[in-house]
C-alpha cells in the first residue's frame, strides 16, 4: 500500500494558513458546531489561530460537540502491561531494547489472572492490554492467551473485564483475523509521529524502523476484520501541528478505504521515562495552551471519533481537557508488568514511563463526578455488534448519545454498589438523581428508572 502521508504538502498547507483572517475561523467554528468535521485546509487555519478570542471560541465549540455526541459521560479503563521486553528503540521508551538497567518481566498467565483480580476488584469492566515487540518474549500465541486469560477471570459482584483493547507492534492481516478470534475491542496503535524524518530518528533500530507499515496497520486491521481501529500521535516528538494534520489524513484515508474512520484518537504527550533520551527532554515540548488546543480542534475535526487521554497527563490538565472533546480515560493506571499488585522501587525500574496522575480509580471517579460526569465502564455497543461502520451511522448525526447516557448510570449504579468509597458513593447517587431530573424525558425516564432498580435489586451487566 502506498504511503499516504506526504510531508510537504502538510507543510505547505500549514504555511499557507498562517494569519488566517478571524472572519474565516468564525466560519470554520460555524462549520464544525453543525458536527459537519473539517478538512485539512480548514484544520491548518484553526491551529494557525493565535487570538486568545477566538481560541476560547474554538474551546466552547469542542465542548458543545463533545456533549451533542456523547453527552457527559467519560468512559474509563487501565492499561494492562503484559510484558516490556522489546526489540525496538524507540528513543523516548523506557521499554527500549538499549534500556540495560530496565527489569526486564514477562508476566506468566498465572501472574496476569492475578492482576486482573486486581483490577476487577477495584471495579474495572475495560482494560487496554499492551506489550513490548518481543518475537519470542510477547509474541502473538503469547499475546492472544494472555487475553483469553484476562477474560476468564471472575470476581465476586459480577467483577469480570468485559471489553479488552489491544496496543501492540503491527501485524499482517491473517494474524489480525486470528487476534479479533479472542474477542477484542479496539485495536490501537500510535503512529508517534507523522513526519518522516523525525520518524526515522526516533526508531532507530527493531522492526519499528519501517515508517510505512506501521501506517498501513490500521488497514490491514480492518482487511482482518478488526473495525474498531485507535490511531493517535505521541506529542512532543516533532511539531504539534504536523501531528494534528497526519492524524487528519490518516483519519480521512480509512474512511476513504474502509468506509469507516478511526473509532478513537488517542493524544498521548511525551512523559519522561526511564534511560529514554528523547523523553528526559522532548525534542518539540507542547505547551499546556497548545495540547488543550489541538485536543480542541481534533474534536471539531473529527467529531464521531472518541478521544483518549491517559494518566499520562497531571489531575490538574486531565479535568480542562474532560472539557475540550476527551471521552475516555485512563484511572489508577500502572505502566510496569505486575504493578497492580506490586509498589517496590523493584517494579518501577520495570514502568515505561512515568504517571502524571496517580491516583486511585476511586478517587478519579469521586473527581469527575464532582465535575458533572458520569464515569462509565459501559461496554454495550461492541458487545451488541454496534462497532465500525454501524457505529459510525449513529455517532455522526448524534444518536449514540441516547444509549450512551442511559448505559453509564447503568455501569455507574453497579460500580457504586459494588466496589465505591462511602463518599464516592453519595456523589454518585447525587449525580444520577439530577440526571434523571434533567436528562432524560417521560418514557426513557421510566426505562432508565427501572432498569436501575433492577441493579439495586441485584441484577448485573445491564445495557440497551
Ligand atoms: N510496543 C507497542 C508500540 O510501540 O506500539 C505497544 C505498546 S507501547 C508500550 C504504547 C505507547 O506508549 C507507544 O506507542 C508510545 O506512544 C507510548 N510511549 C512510549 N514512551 C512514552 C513516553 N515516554 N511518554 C508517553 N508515552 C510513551
Ligand atoms: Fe518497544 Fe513500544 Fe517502547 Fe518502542 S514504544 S520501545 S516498540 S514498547
Amino acid at each position: 500500500m502506498r504511503d499516504f502521508i506526504n510531508d510537504a504538502n502538510i507543510k505547505n498547507i500549514l504555511e499557507k494558513a498562517k494569519n488566517p483572517p478571524p472572519e474565516r475561523i468564525r466560519e470554520i467554528i460555524a462549520k464544525a458546531s453543525e458536527l459537519k468535521g473539517l478538512t485539512p485546509e480548514e484544520v491548518a487555519l484553526l491551529l494557525q489561530t493565535e487570538d486568545d478570542d477566538l481560541i476560547a471560541m474554538i474551546w466552547q465549540t469542542a465542548h458543545k460537540i463533545k456533549e451533542d455526541i456523547y453527552g457527559n459521560r467519560l468512559v474509563l479503563f487501565a492499561p494492562l502491561y503484559v510484558a516490556n521486553h522489546c526489540a525496538n528503540n524507540c528513543l523516548y521508551c523506557g521499554f527500549r531494547r538499549d534500556n540495560k538497567e530496565l527489569n526486564r518481566v514477562a508476566l506468566t498467565m498465572e501472574q496476569i489472572k492475578k492482576e486482573v483480580q486486581v483490577l476487577e476488584r477495584e471495579g474495572h469492566k475495560r482494560l487496554l492490554m499492551l506489550c513490548g515487540e518481543h518475537p519470542n518474549r510477547s509474541s502473538l500465541e503469547y499475546f492472544m492467551e494472555a487475553i483469553e486469560t484476562a477474560y476468564a477471570v471472575k470476581t465476586e459482584h459480577g467483577g469480570e473485564i468485559r471489553r479488552i483493547n489491544v496496543e501492540v507492534a503491527p501485524l499482517e492481516a491473517e494474524e489480525y483475523k486470528q487476534l479479533k478470534k479472542t474477542g477484542i475491542g479496539t485495536y490501537v496503535l500510535f503512529q508517534e509521529t507523522y513526519h518522516h524524518e523525525t520518524y526515522k530518528t526516533m526508531h532507530p533500530s527493531g522492526p519499528k524502523k519501517d515508517y510505512l507499515n506501521r501506517l498501513t496497520a490500521m488497514h490491514r486491521a480492518q482487511e482482518g476484520g478488526i473495525h474498531d481501529v485507535g490511531i493517535g500521535a505521541l506529542f512532543g516528538l516533532y511539531d504539534y501541528k504536523f501531528d494534528v494534520m497526519g492524524l487528519l489524513f490518516h483519519a480521512l484515508q480509512l474512511e476513504l478505504d474502509c468506509g469507516v474512520g478511526p473509532h478513537t484518537i488517542s493524544v498521548p504527550r511525551l512523559e519522561p521515562a526511564f534511560n529514554a533520551p528523547a523523553a528526559i527532554k522532548p525534542p518539540h515540548p507542547v505547551s499546556d495552551h497548545d495540547f488543550k488546543k489541538l485536543v480542541a480542534i481534533l474534536r471539531m475535526a473529527v467529531p464521531y471519533t472518541g478521544m483518549i487521554l491517559s494518566t499520562r497527563e497531571t489531575a490538574a490538565l486531565r479535568s480542562e481537557v474532560f472539557a475540550l472533546g476527551i471521552s475516555q480515560i485512563s484511572a489508577g493506571s500502572r505502566t510496569n508488568p505486575g504493578g497492580y499488585q506490586e509498589e517496590t522501587s523493584e517494579a518501577f525500574r520495570a514502568a515505561q514511563f512515568n504517571l502524571g496522575d496517580t491516583r486511585t480509580l476511586d478517587e478519579v471517579i469521586l473527581d469527575i463526578t464532582e465535575r458533572g460526569h458520569i464515569p462509565s465502564f459501559c461496554t454495550a455497543c461492541y458487545r451488541l455488534g454496534r462497532t465500525g461502520k454501524d457505529f459510525m451511522d449513529l455517532a455522526k448525526p448524534g444518536l449514540i448519545q441516547k444509549f450512551c447516557q442511559s448505559n453509564a448510570l447503568f455501569s455507574f449504579k453497579e460500580y457504586l454498589l459494588d466496589y465505591a468509597s462511602p463518599v464516592t458513593r453519595e456523589a454518585g447517587e447525587i449525580l444520577i438523581s439530577k440526571m434523571l431530573d434533567e436528562t432524560f424525558k417521560t418514557k426513557r425516564k421510566k426505562m432508565v428508572c427501572d432498569r436501575l432498580q433492577q441493579i439495586e435489586d441485584g441484577t448485573r451487566d445491564v445495557y440497551i
